[in-house]
């Protein structure tokens, strides 16, 4: 299967030196295979998007050489795609509606003896798997168990990080059932990223670290979607100087993009290369070999 791979920043602002990381990384990835390289905006959370955000993170992927090998797709057009497998998913039993409120959720899981730790995520006790309980419908949930019919089983799964090495999660114990989409017409992004990727032919998922523990989840549904499951490598985080992940919100994370090939010096040198090449084109021949040697795959991909 020929390589194929993508970065897809939801436009809740411009690059910042994090997200240059996932993108010169995947990118490079699929140089390094001899694969084409796509560029998706993650545009389906409407709330949190920054107008205009897509056309600047595109252009200053441009100014770093780092171009889609075909027009960018925006998620936001392709609301069919998901729907279309939304329909399959609760034909087939494994979604359901859920009427469950955030506060709802928090006092059963509280009275189960089960808080939720600051930041951690907030796994549903599964209250709506057997009916609502006559309030409205608030989402459409993913039932995480192994088997349809053994819906108490636990969801554990085991998978290959090409930068992280073997991975395990306990879905239901650290994650629960996960939203698909919500009552006020959003779409999760949960079942947008696994509908495109495999709509798009995506063979390899390189992203940042913070996004590694959603990948189980992402497989669950490939798998009862009969989707084909990408590889996947995650890339390591930008931290501050006091080893917070940095966001959006801190002040270095801006990218001062007058100097292309140094926003890449920096994006490199958390990814563990050193290019001495000073003009871009030739910067980035020289990152795709180095690249190439440490990661890449095998035979079966080229
Ligand atoms: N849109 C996601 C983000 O910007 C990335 C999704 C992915 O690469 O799977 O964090």
């Amino acid at each position: 299967m020929p390589y194929l791979g993508r970065f897809a920043p939801s436009p809740t602002g411009p690059l910042h030196a994090g997200s240059l990381v996932a993108a010169l990384a995947s990118w490079l990835d699929a140089r390094a295979h001899g694969g084409r390289w796509l560029l998706r905006i993650e545009d389906v959370d409407r709330a949190r998007c920054v107008p205009g955000a897509d056309r600047e993170i595109i252009e200053q992927l441009r100014r770093c050489g780092l171009v889609s090998d075909a027009p960018p797709v925006w998620q936001s057009q392709r609301t069919n795609l998901y729907e279309a497998a939304l329909e399959r998913l609760l034909a087939a039993g494994w979604a359901y509606p859920c009427g469950c409120s955030r506060a709802e959720i928090e006092a059963v899981l509280a009275a189960q003896g089960r808080p939720r730790a600051r930041h951690a995520e907030r796994v549903y006790p599964g209250t709506c798997r057997n009916g609502l309980h006559g309030q409205p419908v608030r989402a459409t949930r993913l039932l995480c168990a192994p088997d349809r019919s053994h819906p108490d089983e636990a969801l554990v799964i085991d998978w290959h990080d090409r930068w992280l090495g073997p991975q395990c999660q306990d879905v239901s114990a650290q994650v629960g059932d996960v939203v698909l989409h919500r009552a006020d017409g959003a779409w999760a992004y949960q079942l947008a990223v696994v509908v495109d990727d495999a709509a798009q032919g995506v063979t390899d998922v390189v992203r940042g670290a913070d996004l590694a523990d959603n990948t189980p989840r992402q497989r669950h549904l490939q798998q009862v979607l009969g989707l084909p499951r990408p590889r996947y490598l995650h890339t390591p985080l930008v931290r501050t100087s006091d080893g917070e992940k940095l966001s959006k919100r801190h002040a270095a994370a801006t990218l001062d993009l007058a100097d292309p090939l140094a926003a890449l010096r920096g994006a490199a040198a958390v990814l563990g290369l050193d290019v001495a090449a000073h003009e871009l084109d030739p910067w980035l021949a020289a990152a795709t070999t180095q690249w190439a040697a440490r990661h890449a795959v095998g035979h079966a991909l080229a």
